[in-house]
């Protein structure tokens, strides 16, 4: 029996990985389920799944979670805060943690999986972009397993099933479904809305991972995401628009090869192969038929005057360091304020542009560097909420 922490459970990757955990009952069991602050989202899980331990990131809400589980008889025991999660992330309570947070509040969990051993199923890519390096090296020393669950990089992790030389890779073409604004300008994306952005053509996700998409910043993490995930340089990783999402990435070889895996767009068959590795186990993810899908596979390039998050990750990316630490934070600071309606959807590259050219770039030599990068980059971003003349001004310096 497999027992898993679902840290983020009461998200959409959280769902997803429950979904596919309740048809394997012989094989897997959700023995860690964790949330940020939706208590009765998270006790509703646990009348559900019945888990050994559940965890609350809130602390404030502690009492009302072991109350609550109290009062519906369940042998779930309470916990709250990060200290908490992260502990249980590399105890002996699980031995798989699906890192599902979103945003740089899930690396700390995440590097306590990576440390503990555990086999990690990663779609908290922020985490990679803040401190890949780090993540790795500690995944390395502590025997942990890593598979991405993210569409792409799962796409590519299956291609690579086999292949123990990443030297005959030759390049990496992430797919991307260009988002909710695929085909408008510029000056058309100045006027759009926090509810048309989350709106995504394709996927069911979180906010701030669809505004990402909106944005086309998700595209640029994962262009550092695979790059720490698979040793590949940005200059052999590039991104192909593919409105029909069917194409999850593709791998090209030394020898000619190309290899790309293909599915519907739906994240529990990411999650399935993560569970179940290297056995193929049901996801409940129907199989794709390309002529019931429209017979047709496009592909274009991105354009990234509209788009210019993602030009914006590879220049991070290059610029290396605590760049990316400073991308990340100033993008995570910029999509909370467009969500809450306090920024239009331009000032979100602005913001983050006009944050990399100010706060300095360091090496990237402890998780103490990266993380005071972190907390620069918010503070310097929230200034620039508040006054979006001057971020428009200096993402022009
Ligand atoms: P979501 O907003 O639906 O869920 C986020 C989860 O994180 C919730 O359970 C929330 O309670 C928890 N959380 C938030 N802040 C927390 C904190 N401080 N401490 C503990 N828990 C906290 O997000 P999502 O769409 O499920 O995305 C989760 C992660 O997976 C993100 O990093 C995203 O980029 C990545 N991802 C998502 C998808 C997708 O299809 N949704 C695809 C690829 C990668
Ligand atoms: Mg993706």
């Amino acid at each position: 029996m497999q027992r898993v922490a679902v840290l983020g459970a009461t998200g959409s990757i959280g769902a997803s990985a429950l979904d596919v955990l309740t048809r394997h009952p012989d094989r897997l069991r959700a023995s860690v389920l964790a949330a940020g602050s939706q208590v009765d989202a998270l006790l509703a899980l646990c009348r559900t799944y019945r888990p050994a331990h559940a965890v609350i990131a809130d602390e404030a809400l502690y009492v009302r979670l072991r109350d609550g589980l109290q009062e519906a008889g369940l042998p779930t025991q309470a916990h709250a805060g990060m200290p908490a999660l992260d502990t249980l992330a590399g105890s002996d309570a699980c031995d798989t943690v699906v890192a599902a947070i979103v945003g740089a509040a899930g690396l700390s969990s995440t590097l306590a999986a990576a440390r503990a051993g555990k086999r990690l199923l990663l779609a908290n890519k922020e985490s990679l972009v803040l401190a890949g390096e780090l993540l790795m090296a500690a995944a390395r020393e502590g025997g942990a397993t890593i598979i991405p669950i993210d569409s792409e990089h799962n796409a590519i992790f299956q291609c690579l099933a086999g292949c123990n030389d990443t030297a005959t890779l030759s390049r990496i073409t992430l797919t991307a479904s260009g988002g909710p604004f695929r085909g408008r300008s510029r000056d058309e994306l100045a006027q759009v809305t926090p509810a048309q952005a989350v709106a995504h053509p394709k996927w069911s996700m979180g906010p701030k991972i669809s505004v990402d998409s909106a944005t086309l910043m998700n595209k640029g993490l994962e262009v550092i995401e695979a790059h720490h995930l698979f040793g590949v340089p940005s200059e052999r990783i590039r991104v192909l628009v593919h409105p029909q999402s069917l194409v999850h990435s593709i791998v090209d070889f030394i020898d000619g090869s190309s290899l790309a895996q293909l599915g519907l767009p739906d994240m529990r068959t990411a999650l399935a192969v993560g569970l179940g590795w290297p056995q193929r186990i049901e996801s409940g993810v129907g199989a794709l038929d390309l002529l019931s899908e429209g017979g047709r596979l496009e592909f274009e390039a991105p354009d990234l005057d509209a788009f210019p998050s993602l030009a914006l990750a590879f220049r991070a990316l290059e610029a290396g360091g605590t760049a990316p630490a400073v991308l990340n934070a100033a993008n995570e600071t910029a999509v909370s304020a467009f969500l809450q309606g306090r920024i239009g959807f331009l000032s979100i590259p602005d913001i983050v542009t006009a944050t990399l050219n100010t706060v300095p770039m360091q090496p990237a030599d402890s998780l103490d560097t990266l993380l005071a990068a972190d907390v620069r980059a918010r503070a310097l971003a929230s200034a620039l909420i508040d006054s979006p003349a001057s971020a428009h001004k200096l993402a022009r310096t």
